[in-house]
């Protein structure tokens, strides 16, 4: 019998064979029709139960390696059907052998789907997401999405836990870095842009792979910063805030869905039936596969709202397609069903999602599609990938003050390079660069060096060790990102530090944090530069000389003291591979920066959470100047004002806002709104600007906040030249939630804003008629 129905299966697969490859799925979007539907059924007519909950079951690779993976534990559950897919596994050799014993030793030769953290670029590795997004540049994190699905891919993977687009406005929380800052309409632009750059147009090609948004939802607001902690949000904050770059992400046609870890309303994401149901579902419209976090289930035993078996159910009740590593589907499923605990028709409902996943792929017409081994060579870690991604880590670069012009720098006389940061290629990546190959990156020593040539001299002291505290130092320096701690005392290494600066002209200090300061399960509750840097950095400020500081970090660093003292800061964020290369393109000129933040940068970590787009409240200052006022919402010590706002970054060149127009004053619904203002660059550069729009909505039926971005664009203007931008807003841009979760605009009067950052101030008015 279990013979027949395996020569059953090949034939109907080489039946299916033509109709799959020409049936393949145009549309990233995924068709409300599943069209793989008869497929599907027939596929799911086979199973056994045992064989659907494997389905279901996406383990991680462990420490397969080449020529291994036949003994490994995972393979024999591989040859049972209980194993769907596997995530971290790398390499064409082995991806191709696990697939192997899937689609030739299990009974129903189902081919595994291969998932891994392509976060922010494969072996090419990009700035990280945080500094990604301070590109403001659209089409560009669209195409390092596609370049990374073109390197993944090539190497096996067709999968990738990416993009993470949970808002926060905590830069506690480690996992700032991995986002795209603090609001939902930069967000929503750029979680499509990542979609259809890793997704494109068909999934079908071998170059392009499903993403996956994350981690669904809220996940970047937990209390006090902390990782993983609760969640506790209002609904009318949660739509108008939080949720749009989820939905953004569903709505340019994301395949999967990743369940986050916090709760919701007192529910696990994961068990959260409204949430992955009722609200991905029902209202969105999704009809991709959702996966569980890294343990998800498991964590629900520890949220305190059942044991395994019941955690399990409740997880596929609400609306979970696949468990990543707690085997609760697995070990429980089964028996949940025998009780009657679950219906067989919501197990075959996932089982259906996970089979279309693997047909849009195209895996049942080739399980080794994503294993040709010619591929890697030829295309992972190109010198053509890696130019793009030193241009890419170059305009993501914020520029935060520069005295006097001292940037850009003359490759010429004697520099200094100082700093913990300033030789390290292992941190240069940034968190969640699994695929990377880190000892590659290229540290700014190297880069430097290549950059200037023999046109300048360059002397490299380290200064100092990371921090203080060497436990610290040690957790912040994990996944073999060491900054080996130096054996000579502080006060040698400052003063050999010390020496090279007092021959040199100018000082770079390369300073801040390391890779792993920020990420997963790295939350700070102090937001400063640590200790042993800054008392490096003070005494080099002694010296007199020239410094820059090259500001490495994962989050917006609280770095008042600094911007006080030091002439010029260029925050570089993790560069990425190219990070050497591209820092010095900034540093001499050959790049001028055009970075703006995508995060506030607050005085100090008291003022947290703090966002450019917050509700006036009832007593606000009664000042423009910040100024303390009793009986106002203030604080006694320091003023409301973030030290960096949402939006801001330097150029070497200045911009100048003029002519602000309406082409008039009154839109009726359904009409639209054409803004203008033209924009002049009064320097010495030619460079690029983020014009940035914001709307306030003057009165609502709900407080609604002070200003919201609706709009920006990124433009090269030459130096004297002035362009006009031109910006159309439609009612619909101008709609919010409202207390009944109505997505409305209401008539009134809105206030334009036009400008380089946030504190955008060239301002003008209109009405939206009933
Ligand atoms: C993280 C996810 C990641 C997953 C798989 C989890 O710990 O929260 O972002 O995709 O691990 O590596």
């Amino acid at each position: 019998m279990k013979f027949l129905t395996n020569i059953k299966y090949a034939l109907w697969g080489i039946i299916t064979l033509g109709l799959v490859a020409c049936n393949s799925n145009k549309q990233a979007n995924v068709s409300k029709e599943n069209p793989f539907e008869a497929k599907v059924d027939s596929v799911l007519n086979l199973m056994t139960i045992e064989e659907k909950i494997g389905q279901l079951n996406l383990p991680s690779s462990g420490d397969i390696t080449t020529g291994q993976a036949k003994s490994s534990n995972i393979a024999k559950k591989i040859e049972e059907g209980k194993v769907g897919g596997l995530f971290n596994i790398k390499s064409v050799a082995k991806i191709k052998e696990v697939q192997r014993i899937a689609v030739e030793k299990s009974k129903l030769k189902i081919p595994l789907i291969f998932g891994m953290d392509v976060i922010h670029g494969y072996e090419t590795t990009f700035p990280i997401p945080l500094g990604l997004s301070s590109s403001w540049n659209m089409e560009m994190i669209k195409k390092t999405a596609q370049m990374a699905a073109q390197e993944a891919t090539a190497d096996g993977i067709n999968w990738t836990f990416s993009p993470m687009v949970d808002i926060s406005r905590d830069p506690r929380w480690g996992r700032v870095s991995e986002g795209s800052g603090e609001d939902p309409y930069l967000g929503s632009e750029i979680a499509k842009a990542m979609v259809h750059g890793y997704q494109g147009d068909d999934l079908a090609l071998n170059n392009t792979m499903i993403a996956c948004v994350k981690h669904f939802a809220l996940y970047g607001a937990p209390e006090a910063g902390r990782d993983y902690n609760t969640v506790d949000m209002s609904k009318i904050r949660m739509y108008n805030e939080y949720l749009p770059p989820y939905k953004a992400a569903i709505d340019a046609g994301v395949g999967s869905v990743m369940a986050a870890f916090n709760e919701i309303d007192g529910v696990p994401a994961t068990g959260n039936k409204w949430l992955l149901t009722d609200l991905l579902r029902t209202d969105w419209g999704f009809n991709g596969f959702v996966v569980t976090d890294y343990t998800g289930i498991e964590e629900m035993v520890y949220h305190g709202v059942g044991n395994f078996e019941e955690v399990s159910a409740q997880a596929l009740a609400a609306g979970i397609d696949m468990d990543m590593v707690s085997d609760g589907f697995l070990n429980t499923l089964k028996k949940s069903i025998e009780d009657k605990k679950i219906s067989m028709d919501v197990l075959d409902t996932a089982v259906k999602r996970i089979l279309t996943a693997k047909f849009q792929l195209g895996l049942f017409d080739n399980p080794y599609k994503y294993c040709d081994e010619n591929r890697p060579a030829k295309e992972v870690f190109t010198e053509e990938n890696r130019a793009f991604a030193r241009k890419v880590a170059s305009e993501s670069m914020v520029l935060l003050k520069n005295e006097n012009q001292l940037l850009p720098l003359k490759k010429s006389g004697t520099i200094a390079l100082i700093g913990p940061l300033a030789n390290t290629a292992v941190n240069m990546a940034g968190t969640w660069s699994v695929a990377t190959k880190q000892a590659l990156s290229n540290p700014l020593l190297e880069g430097l060096k290549t950059v200037v040539g023999d046109k300048a001299t360059i002397h490299y002291a380290k200064g100092s060790n990371l921090d203080y505290d060497l436990e610290l130092e040690k957790r912040a320096t994990m996944f073999g990102k060491e900054i080996p701690r130096d054996g000579r005392t502080d006060k040698q290494l400052m003063d050999e530090a010390l020496a090279i600066a007092s021959k040199s002209d100018v000082i770079i200090a390369a300073l801040g944090e390391s890779a792993e300061f920020s990420g997963e399960s790295s939350s700070r509750t102090n937001l400063q530069i640590p200790q042993v840097q800054k008392d490096l950095l003070n005494a080099l400020l002694k010296t007199g000389k020239p410094i820059v500081l090259v500001l490495f970090t994962g989050r917006p660093l609280a770095i008042v003291e600094e911007n006080a003292t030091v002439p010029a800061i260029l925050n570089v964020w993790f560069p990425g591979s190219e990070a050497g290369l591209a820092i010095s393109d900034v540093l001499f000129g050959d790049v001028n920066p055009s970075g703006k933040l995508t995060a506030t940068f607050p005085m100090n970590v008291g003022q947290v959470p703090i966002f450019y787009n917050h509700k006036n409240t009832g007593r606000p200052l009664g000042n423009s100047e910040g100024k303390f006022e009793k009986f106002k919402s203030n604080y006694l010590d320091v003023r409301n004002e973030p030290l960096y706002p949402f939006g801001y970054g330097l150029s070497y060149t200045n911009f100048k806002y003029d002519n602000l127009k309406l082409n008039t004053t009154k839109i009726a619904p359904n009409g639209s709104i054409d803004i203008s203002v033209e924009v002049t660059n009064t320097g010495n550069f030619d460079g690029k600007e983020v014009v940035q729009l914001y709307v306030r909505d003057v009165v609502g039926s709900v407080t609604r906040p002070v200003k919201e971005l609706k709009g920006f664009q990124k433009v090269f203007i030459k130096k004297g030249e002035t362009k006009t931008i031109s910006f159309k807003l439609t009612e619909n841009d101008l709609k919010f939630y409202n207390s009944n979760l109505d997505f409305i605009a209401e008539p009134g009067t809105f206030q334009v804003f036009v400008g380089t950052d946030s504190n955008a101030t060239l301002s003008t008015n209109f009405e939206l008629t009933k």
